[in-house]
C-alpha cells in the first residue's frame, strides 16, 4: 500500500469536515464586520471556560503572549527566579528572560519528558517565585506534586498548557481537573497545529482567581481599566473576532479530536510497543494523553538514518526538539551563571527522540504503513 502527500498534521483534511460550518461562520463575522472584540470571542471565552470548568478564559494573539501576560500578572520584579523545564518549546523560558526575570532550568523525566519534580524542590532558592510547568506533547506534568512544593514555598504556577488542552488530571484522591486549570494560571495556544487551533495565530489565558483575571484583561487591553485611563503597563493582544468563530466550532469537536488522536497512538504503541530499538511514550498514571505529538525514542540507531529511509517512503518525522534550552546560545548567558548544573536527561532526549505524524485524521491504514515503515527503518 502507498499513501500520498502524508503530513505531520492534516489540516486541511480537518477542514475539509467542518468547512461548512467554518465558512458560514466566517462569513457572519464579515457580514457583521466586527473584526475586534466582536460578540464571537466572548462567546467563545465563555463556551472554553465552562468546557474547561475554569472560572475566567481571557483570549489574547498567541501563545507565547499569553505566557508573557501571565508573568506580567504575578507582578515579579527584575531577578526573580522563574523555574522552566530544560525540554519544552523556546517559547516557555523567552518570556521569562525578556521580562528581565532569571529562568532556571530543571531537568526532565526521562519517561514522560516532564518537569522531574525532584529535581524541581532543589531548584528552588530564596528569589524563586514561579514555575512554569509544561504539559508536553500532551500530558499533564505531575501538577499534584508541582503545586505542594509551589505551596510550601509560597510560589505561583503558571501551567503552559500549549500541548495539552483537554487532558484531564487525576489527583490522587481521584478528583480531576483539566490540564491548565490546577495553578494559579494557565496558558494555551490556538496555533493552527495545536490540538485546539485556528488558523491564524491566537491563544489564552485561564485562572480561577478573580483579581488575577482583572490583572490580565487590564495587562491585555494596554494596562487600562478604564478607557484611556492607563494605570500600568500593558500590551495590546487580542483574539480577532474570525479566529474566536473559528473556534467555538473546533471546540465543539475537541473531544472527538483527542480521541482521534488518541486511538492513532494506541494503534502506534500497538504495532511500536514491542521493537526492542524503540521506546514508544510511557503514559503517566495522573493524566490522560491527547498526544499533540506521538514522540517515541530510539533507544540505539541512527536517528537521522532513520527519518531519511521515512522520507523516502514519503512519512514526515520531526525532531521536538533537537537541542534543549540549556544548550541554546541566547541562554548561555544564564548558564554561565549555573555552570555546574547538569541535565542528563534533557540532553539524552534531544538526542533520541522524533514525532510520527500525528493529527485528527489519521486512519488505521495509514498509522499501520507509518508503523511498518518505522520498524523497517530501524532494523
Ligand atoms: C506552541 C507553544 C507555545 C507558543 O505558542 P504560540 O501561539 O506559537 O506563541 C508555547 N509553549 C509551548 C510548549 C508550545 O508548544
Amino acid at each position: 500500500m502507498s499513501f500520498s502527500n502524508i503530513a505531520m498534521c492534516d489540516l486541511k483534511g480537518q477542514y475539509d469536515k467542518i468547512s461548512a460550518d467554518v465558512n458560514a461562520a466566517i462569513q457572519d463575522v464579515l457580514n457583521t464586520s466586527s473584526f475586534i472584540k466582536g460578540r464571537e470571542v466572548t462567546l467563545f471565552q465563555d463556551e472554553l471556560a465552562q468546557y474547561l470548568g475554569a472560572k475566567h478564559v481571557i483570549a489574547c494573539a498567541n501563545g507565547t503572549d499569553a505566557l508573557q501576560i501571565a508573568l506580567m500578572a504575578l507582578d515579579l520584579k527584575p531577578g526573580d527566579e522563574v523555574i522552566t523545564p530544560d525540554f519544552t518549546f523556546i517559547a516557555t523560558v523567552e518570556v521569562v528572560a525578556l521580562l528581565g526575570l532569571t529562568p532556571v532550568l530543571v531537568d526532565v523525566d526521562p519517561d514522560t519528558y516532564n518537569l522531574d519534580t525532584a529535581a524541581l524542590e532543589k531548584a528552588i532558592t530564596p528569589r524563586t517565585r514561579a514555575i512554569i510547568p509544561v504539559h508536553l506533547f500532551g500530558q499533564c506534568a505531575n501538577m499534584e506534586q508541582i503545586m505542594a512544593i509551589a505551596s510550601k514555598y509560597n510560589i505561583f504556577v503558571v501551567e503552559d498548557n500549549a500541548q495539552a488542552i483537554g487532558a484531564d488530571y487525576t489527583f490522587s484522591n481521584g478528583s480531576t481537573q483539566k490540564a491548565g486549570t490546577i495553578g494559579h494560571i494557565g496558558c494555551t495556544s490556538f496555533f493552527p497545529s495545536k490540538n485546539l487551533g485556528c488558523y491564524g495565530d491566537g491563544g489564552a489565558l485561564f485562572t480561577n482567581d478573580d483579581a488575577l483575571a482583572e490583572e490580565i484583561r487590564s495587562i491585555s487591553n494596554h494596562g487600562m481599566k478604564v478607557r484611556y485611563h492607563h494605570d500600568r503597563i500593558g500590551v495590546n493582544s487580542r483574539l480577532d473576532t474570525i479566529q474566536a468563530a473559528v473556534l467555538r466550532i473546533k471546540l465543539r469537536n475537541l473531544d472527538l479530536y483527542c480521541d482521534s488522536r488518541r486511538s492513532a497512538a494506541d494503534l502506534y504503541d500497538k504495532l511500536l510497543g514491542a521493537s526492542s530499538k524503540l521506546q514508544i511514550p510511557v503514559r503517566s498514571s495522573f493524566s490522560s494523553h491527547v498526544f499533540h505529538q506521538y514522540t517515541l525514542r530510539l533507544l540505539n540507531g541512527n536517528r537521522d538514518e532513520v527519518i531519511k529511509k521515512l522520507a523516502e517512503v514519503g512519512i514526515p518525522a520531526m525532531v521536538y526538539y533537537p537541542i534543549p534550552l540549556h544548550k541554546q546560545k541566547a541562554f548561555d548567558v544564564y548558564q554561565k551563571e549555573a555552570k555546574n548544573k547538569t541535565f542528563p536527561n534533557s540532553a539524552m532526549l534531544s538526542q533520541q527522540v522524533f514525532s510520527l505524524p500525528m493529527h485528527t485524521e489519521l486512519t488505521p491504514e495509514l498509522v499501520t504503513f507509518i508503523a511498518e515503515s518505522v520498524l523497517k527503518s530501524v532494523e
